[in-house]
């Protein structure tokens, strides 16, 4: 099952609506601060730094046509010194523009990646469909990166190299200034912006190609087993084979347009230069042509690269995008403007004409539900595949949000109580238990830190992993989402973790799922003897050993059908009657077999 629901519709103003965390207050401080400092300084270093390669080129074309004629070495020190000067500033300056740049980038990625964490913490619905979203989650964090170091800083320096080249072309020869700066401007703004509106057109082609490979890629890893099993293996190799050829093909057409951008800035950059001498050629002596020359060809080397920013902010604006979708997503339930404290314990839950609906004007899941689970009570929630047994847990858990009626905690709604608080005191085994890419310790310890080997072993014991822990080792690795695990293992693992949290209300979706008759019997009959006395709703399809819970509450089609004891059930027809005698007769064959 995933996260998510219709969102409550509340009455107006009642203020339960509003989420309560307030961005700006998350952003304040942090790796934001001294942000602007650091970019105006790199904008600075950088802008200065091309400003010395200019003078460095400006220098030196004077220093050698000067040097031409002859002149007394004296005449040439100065031009000697800016040379120096200019190669050196150069250096350090370009050193400082990536120190702060990359320093600024780094502060704004880790905001970013921040405030994406943080608007993933509260439950939303899982991101599915695409193999490689989470991939381009990460890798569009980079965007932040790239937007201030590929696109902003250098299109600074640009402009400022341009406004200081076109200002000595004014200076030597007023005429060659305009065309000097719409040279400039032609290939600063021309190929970007081509670049841009190509990068746009070809990520619409190139993402469901990149799309399609992952996908086709991801099903020959995770579905190797089944692949095999059906000797499909050929089929899907042919399957990704040609999904690579089709996306190396798209890229190598975009390689060859892209490669057009540059020479089309050197086109513009060669026009420029050629004009400019021509107009300077009968009024300037060589040594301020030189210098004139010179200065203009420098200053289309910060402009030319802008063709590269233009198309990498493309991306970057579709990557911020994507970002702010995961983002504004809304949570899977929302969060009290103003949260009352948790109640103190014992603990009675109250469900209330539960009415919950995954998509609006679909069907109900849950279709006015209510149920009490008074301090100490245990009471089992049977019912067919789909019947909204787990939509029950989730909505006691605040992972999807009531359309109607209401769940409340010592008569405290929950919609009024923050949601993790809520899940402290009533949580445990939910329907798809996820084992982490860690060792067993670890997956153990996420759900009580800092409790001691003794204690993990008896949880393990509880759930007859004891064994099993003894041969894989506390510190072996359980691989992706418990690669290495039987379902059942990892059922009983996730068990394990859910009796480790002992929550004062513990929830328990199907802990017998995926084990054998005999094994599944021995559990449930432990869970039953160990959870004696506390608050528990279980939900479980075999019934054997129901008759030790306090009430048993039949499900179907999101309402409930049959509630009582398990004796009471019996003696009435309906689906928990037929479920038993299934059981018994499944079981039957197998005591005349073994007898
Ligand atoms: P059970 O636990 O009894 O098998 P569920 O609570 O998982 O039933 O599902 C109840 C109904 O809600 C089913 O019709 C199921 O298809 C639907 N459902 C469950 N989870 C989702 C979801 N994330 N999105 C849409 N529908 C869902």
């Amino acid at each position: 099952m995933t996260y998510r629901a219709e969102s409550a519709r509340r009455p107006a103003g009642s203020g339960r609506g509003a989420p309560n965390r307030t961005k700006k207050a998350d952003h304040a401080g942090g790796p934001l601060r001294g942000l602007w400092g650091r970019l105006i300084m790199a904008a600075l270093a950088g802008a200065a730094a091309e400003l010395a390669g200019l003078g460095l080129i400006a220098a030196a074309a004077w220093l050698i046509a000067r040097a031409a004629q002859q002149p007394p070495v004296a005449a040439l020190g100065l031009a000697v010194v800016a040379v120096r000067a200019c190669a050196l500033g150069k250096g350090v300056f370009r050193y400082l523009e990536r120190l702060a740049g990359h320093d600024a980038a780094l502060r704004a990625q880790a905001a970013v990646r921040g405030g994406l964490l943080r608007a993933l913490i509260p439950p939303r619905p899982p991101p599915s469909g695409n193999a490689d979203l989470l991939t381009r989650m990460a890798d569009d964090t980079d965007a932040a990166v790239d937007l201030l170091v590929r696109c902003l800083l250098p299109a600074v320096a640009a402009l400022v190299t341009a406004v200081a080249a076109v200002g000595v072309a004014a200076g030597l020869l007023p005429a060659a200034a305009p065309v000097l700066a719409a040279g400039l401007l032609v290939a600063g703004a021309g190929p970007p912006a081509v670049s841009a509106v190509a990068a746009r057109r070809w990520a619409a082609r190139l993402a469901p190609a990149r799309a399609a490979l992952a996908e086709r890629v991801a099903d020959l890893v995770h579905g190797a087993m089944d692949l095999a099993a059906c000797d499909a293996t050929e089929r899907a190799q042919k399957a990704a084979a040609a999904a690579d050829a089709h996306l190396a093909a798209l890229e190598r057409r975009r390689a060859r347009l892209r490669a057009a951008m540059p020479a089309m800035g050197m086109a513009v950059q060669g026009v420029t230069v050629a004009v400019i001498v021509a107009q300077a050629r009968p009024v300037l002596d060589p040594v301020a042509l030189a210098v004139l020359a010179l200065t203009a060809l420098a200053a289309f080397a910060p402009v030319l690269p802008l063709a590269d920013a233009g198309e990498r902010l493309a991306e970057i604006i579709a990557a911020l995008r994507r970002l702010e979708e995961v983002r504004a997503a809304p949570p899977a339930v929302t969060e009290p403007a103003d949260p009352r404290p948790l109640p103190a314990p014992p603990y009675t839950i109250e469900v209330t004409d539960l009415v919950v609906r995954y998509a609006p004007g679909g069907a109900a899941a849950l279709d006015g539900v209510s149920l009490t689970l008074p301090p100490g009570r245990r009471v089992a929630l049977v019912g067919p595949s789909g019947a909204g047994k787990s939509t029950l847990l989730a909505a006691l858990m605040r992972l999807v949000e009531a359309e109607f009626g209401a769940i409340r905690v010592n008569g405290v709604d929950v919609r009024d109580l923050p949601s993790d608080g809520v899940r402290e005191l009533m949580t445990g085994l939910t329907d798809d238990p996820y084992v982490f890419r860690a060792s067993l310790r670890d997956n153990l310890l996420l759900a009580r830190p800092r409790t001691g080997d003794g204690e993990l072993a008896r949880a393990l014991a509880a759930v007859r992993l004891a064994d099993w822990a003894a041969a894989t080792g506390w510190d072996a690795p359980l691989g992706e989402d418990g690669a290495t695990l039987s379902g059942g293992q990892l059922r009983r693992l996730a068990l394990a973790r859910a009796l480790l949290r002992d929550p004062p209300v513990l929830l328990l979706d199907e802990p017998t799922e995926a084990l054998e008759d005999p094994l599944a019997d021995a559990l449930l009959g432990d869970l039953l003897k160990a959870t004696a006395g506390r608050t528990v709703l279980l939900v479980t399809h075999r019934l054997r050993g129901l008759e030790e819970v306090d009430e048993i509450v039949v499900l179907e089609r999101g309402r409930i059908t049959q509630r009582g004891s398990h004796r009471d059930l019996l003696r009435e027809p309906g689906y928990y009657r037929d479920l038993w005698r299934a059981e018994t007769m499944r079981r039957a064959p197998r005591r005349a077999g073994t007898a």
